[in-house]
């Protein structure tokens, strides 16, 4: 038996939910590529992005996932055999420093941890250390998909100054935009990667890059540099070179409708509603721990993220009947472990098109295979999460 008919629910971070508006949005024949609606559409566009980045710098919209934003940021401003330093705090900036090195740069990785946040000193001691000024550039994520940490990028950025590096300060906020306080120009990040699949709630296939004057300065010696992802290219008259092709026309109108819905309910209360419902979550997930089985992969509550929380269990086989039966007889697919956690975690992404319904029941359907399973935990985390709303969302 299972209870699972109506509406599947993923609670995977990425891709999240899409709004039917945005679908709908999607719903209708290609325009004209060259002049009218879609030549605005995209200077909407291109501003909305500089809103959310709070950036008065350059935006670029590529027809690709976040990877391919990865190797355009990469591309556009480093050289071959240029070193760079990625700041790890789990998988996702370790990826991008591979897609590095196979495009010919030097990678050297600060080893950090799964389980915490970058550590601004260590960055700061490494830099100084760079007397010679070899590292050409630092890579971070604000947030780790895999970990669920969440890094201080105001302490990273203020780091760099205290060591007196000129490194390009570079931020991958694809897990991230949308969900918390994103600074560019005042926190000085020189280039911010982003993807519209995960808080930007739009079906996958568009990624972005921004850039200051300073990374712009820097394009203009870049060797790595290729026709597809360059910046000057793209800069071109042609509404056609801005995608160097064909527009992804129906992907503009989709992602035209989720930023209209984003700036409708104002990015400020779209950050607030992720942090409650974080919150909420947060507050589930520490009942839960209670039993011993489970336990939160990020052990210092400030540095657990808004858009994703990553909960460690013990017991694998536990882990794989809690995943299947939350699939199998809720409806709902929760997120696996992914990298080093692979076997050992589960992932509650609440980030996008969310709201407390939603998040309650996936919470619901999780507590509930705890009890179905016989797995040990602390009961009553649902109803933690519910008081935590209650309390914090005024009438
Ligand atoms: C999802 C994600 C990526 C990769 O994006 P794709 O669209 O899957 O290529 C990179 N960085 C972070 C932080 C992510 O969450």
């Amino acid at each position: 038996m299972s209870v699972r008919n109506g509406r599947q629910f993923i609670s995977i971070p990425g891709p999240t939910t899409v709004p039917d508006e945005v679908l709908a949005a999607m719903h209708r024949p290609p325009i004209d590529i060259r002049t009218g609606e879609l030549v605005e559409i995209t200077d909407g566009l291109l501003q909305d992005l500089r809103n959310l980045c709070q950036t008065t710098g350059f935006p670029n919209i590529y027809i690709a996932n976040g990877h391919g934003a990865w190797e355009a940021a990469l591309s556009n401003v480093l050289s071959r055999d240029d070193k760079v330093l990625v700041l790890e705090s789990g998988s996702f900036a370790a990826g991008w420093g591979q897609a590095g090195a196979t495009i010919g740069l030097d990678v050297e990785v600060l080893p950090g941890s799964y389980q915490k946040a970058v550590d601004p000193a260590a960055v700061e001691a490494r830099l100084k250390a760079d007397v010679s000024k070899d590292i050409k550039a630092v890579l971070v994520v604000q947030v780790d998909t895999a970990s669920s940490v969440v890094n201080d990028i105001p302490a990273i950025r203020k780091a760099i100054d205290n060591a007196g590096h000129d490194a390009l300060f570079m931020v991958d906020t694809i897990a991230s935009l949308g969900t918390m306080p994103y600074k560019m120009d005042d926190w000085g990040v020189d280039v911010t990667v982003a993807a519209c699949q995960k808080g930007l709630m739009m079906s996958p296939g568009l990624s972005f890059t921004i850039s200051n004057r300073k990374a712009k300065e820097k394009h203009t010696h870049a060797n790595l540099r290729t026709a597809y992802w360059d910046w000057t290219a793209r800069d071109g008259e042609e509404h056609y070179h801005k995608y160097a092709g064909t527009p992804p026309v129906h992907h503009l109108f989709g992602l035209q409708k989720a930023f209209e819905m984003i700036n409708d309910e104002k990015l400020e209360n779209v950050i607030l509603r992720h942090h409650l419902l974080a919150s909420a979550t947060r507050a589930a997930v520490s009942k839960w721990c209670e039993g011993g089985v489970l336990s939160f992969n990020i052990p210092d509550p400030s540095q657990r993220s808004n858009s994703v929380t990553t909960v460690l269990v013990n017991d694998e086989k536990a882990l794989n009947e809690i995943l299947n039966y939350c699939d199998e007889k809720c409806g709902v697919v929760v997120g696996i472990g992914i990298a080093a956690l692979s076997g050992k975690a589960l992932r509650i992404a609440h980030m996008g098109h969310i709201n407390a319904p939603m998040l309650l029941g996936t919470l619901g359907a999780i507590e509930m295979s705890l009890q179905a399973l016989n797995i040990p935990h602390g009961k009553g985390g649902v109803q933690a999460a519910i008081e935590y709303l209650a309390q914090n969302v005024s009438v």
